[in-house]
């Protein structure tokens, strides 16, 4: 989900596996017993060392990744494979070699940097050689069989991934609907076998490290206990509830004005009407759900394009906000080296995304910018990962991250959040700002973004942790997956849906095998952080309506927590900004509180909940 991709610092995202050939090459010191214990001094020289050859091989890894990205071509492409596998390899090792450390007393950076390598992988692979080697084919057959997955309706017409998200998003066709949901979701089916022995070897290469499994190492991430960790997630859940059931009580109802009997009056709503493959969001079903007197009164993509803006001011608009913070403007070599428009003359990856090539003030973006108020929003999020990047650019290599996986998507939208009609009168863009009564349009429309998405963020981890722990058999899968999916997001699907299938295997996050909690953390901690950095800035109007731009106390107190990294547990982070050190659920609430007020009057009389 979300507006970009950052590009992950260890054990990437798409490339954790080991090639046997760059195997060969790292040094294999967790196979020989030790021969002494360990020293602290020891422990100390492997965390330097290591942060050392992890830098080289992460910037070489970023500058091949770059190119690739900007020019896309079967020898950069290969090229870029490489030096992942590189610094990868390295990751993994590092991750092994570090356990020769374990109980040992030393002093808290060491120990943190010794946790966070361990931690990096998303994957452990056993260290029988034929074992890793069969994990290594598996990953890259499950990401390869999705990758190349389409839906052929006919014979001669086949749709990829990309054709079939738009038919969702646009189709108000509920046949045509269906037929490309359930045509997509049988890509699931041929991956389960390879799962479930996925499942199988990375849980003896996660008990290897220590963990009970590959659900506790991933929850291991967090400065808590998994059990802890957990039930935080479950506390979040609660406290946000009330708002997406109501929410989801008066899209069912519009969706039902719609659809007519295809949607139940009380029940769960079918899988294939929201707008979006997985239901994960559901802005796309807005004109059908937009209240009467919906219009905000002005068109920022129209007044930008009325004002001839170019795709550079659209990114300097960006800059200014974060200067009126307090931030040093951007490097030059930012303005040389980003990619702001799509070249004519090459194939680049255009979805938007923030680098930090050389870890220190080597920022860059790469985006197609479109003269759209979606661009404009998304230039203001892309570059708070880019002030992220450069704020903890003094730390220790191992910390120049974010607090935990959550909070760098979160700083982005974060900023994204100020972008208000308030903000833009102050750049001269809009003369008045509308009032109030016109923000339902606005807040409903954020909120089939941003509220529906919060179940299916928390549901995809809970069914592969149980998966990982075996609470889930492989002859439930398929069942387990609509049993969380309904009591969840309130969300069936049109048809028997049998144990042959792997509907999970249809969302791109399980084959490749990265972590989900962090969207569901990013979707909670944004408004959490635009709450506290509004009061900090002395806003006393709707949450939505306020922009900390300009106000130099939101600006230090945000920088303070950026500079931390991940040199402290993200409680000490959190505590920065918002002086909590509890993730806080109310303030999504506060935000939408017009909302749920609107909500419940139309829901009047209605059927609520499923
Ligand atoms: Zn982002």
């Amino acid at each position: 989900m979300g507006l970009c991709v950052r590009r992950l610092a260890i054990a990437g995202v798409l490339l954790w596996w080991v090639s046997p050939a760059m195997r060969a090459e790292t040094p294999s010191g967790t196979d020989q017993p030790a021969a002494r214990p360990a020293t602290a001094a020891e422990a100390k020289t492997f965390t330097d060392e290591a942060e050392k050859k992890l830098l080289q091989l992460w910037i070489e890894q970023g500058r091949a990744d770059w190119v690739k990205s900007t020019f896309i071509t079967d020898d950069t492409e290969i090229l870029a494979a490489q030096a992942a596998d590189r610094s990868i390899s390295a990751g993994v090792q590092y991750a092994k070699d570090a356990t020769r450390f374990d109980g040992l007393t030393q002093p808290a950076d060491v120990a943190r940097k010794l946790k966070l390598l361990k931690l990096s992988l998303t994957v452990a692979a056993p260290s029988d050689p034929a074992e890793r080697a069969e994990l290594t084919r598996i990953g890259t057959a499950m990401e390869g069989a999705y990758g190349k997955g389409k839906y052929c309706p006919t014979k001669d017409r086949c749709l990829d991934l990309e054709d079939i998200t738009k038919i969702m998003a646009t189709s108000r066709d509920a046949k045509e609907l269906l037929d490309i949901w359930a045509g997509w979701h049988a890509i699931g089916g041929p991956i389960k076998k390879d799962y479930v022995r996925f499942v199988e070897l990375s849980n003896k290469g996660a008990r290897e490290l220590g963990f009970k499994d590959t659900g506790a190492m991933w929850r291991s991430k967090y400065d808590m206990s998994p059990e802890e960790f957990s039930a935080e997630l479950d506390r979040l859940w609660q406290q946000v509830r009330p708002l997406y059931v109501s929410l989801h009580a008066y899209v069912r109802w519009k969706l039902r004005e719609k659809y007519g009997d295809l949607v139940p009056a009380n029940g769960p709503i079918p899988a294939h009407l929201l707008g979006n493959m997985w239901a994960q969001t559901w802005d796309n079903v807005y004109p059908l759900v937009a209240p009467k007197d919906a219009d905000p009164g002005y068109d920022l993509t129209q007044i930008l394009k009325s004002r001839y803006t170019d795709p550079l001011q659209m990114v300097r608009y960006g800059e200014g906000f974060f200067s009126s913070l307090g931030f040093d403007p951007l490097p030059k070599t930012f303005w040389a080296r980003s990619m702001f428009t799509k070249p004519r003359d090459r194939e680049v990856v255009c979805h938007a995304s923030a680098w930090d090539i050389d870890y220190v003030d080597d920022l860059r973006i790469k985006m197609c910018i479109d003269i759209t108020a979606e661009d404009f929003t998304t230039i203001h999020h892309e570059l708070g990962h880019n002030y992220y990047q450069r704020a903890y650019d003094q730390q220790p290599v191992l910390f120049r991250d974010s607090a935990n996986d959550g909070f760098h998507e979160a700083v982005g939208d974060t900023i994204a959040l100020s972008v208000t009609p308030e903000y833009l009168v102050k750049l001269g863009l809009l003369d008045k700002a509308p009032d109030t009564s016109k923000d339902i349009g606005l807040l409903l429309n954020k909120a089939l973004e941003k509220v529906a998405f919060l179940p299916f963020g928390l549901l995809i981890d809970q069914y592969r942790w149980k998966i990982f722990s075996g609470e889930i058999t492989p002859a439930q899968y398929n069942k387990a997956w609509w049993d969380l999916r309904l009591k969840y997001q309130g969300i069936a699907p049109a048809g028997a849906r049998p144990e042959d299938l792997f509907d999970a295997g249809a969302k791109y996050h399980v084959p490749a095998n990265v972590p989900y909690t962090r969207y569901f953390l990013a979707d909670i901690l944004q408004f959490q952080f635009h709450r506290a950095l509004s009061k900090a800035a002395g806003c006393t109007s709707p949450l939505n309506r306020c922009s900390i731009y300009g106000n130099a106390e939101a600006g230090r107190k945000l920088r303070d927590m950026l500079a931390m990294g991940q040199s402290k547990p993200w409680p000490d982070a959190l505590e920065a900004i918002t002086g909590q050190r509890q993730m806080d659920a109310t303030a999504i609430r506060d935000y939408f509180a017009p909302l749920q007020k609107w909500l419940d009057e139309q829901n009047k009389g209605k059927p609520v909940g499923w």
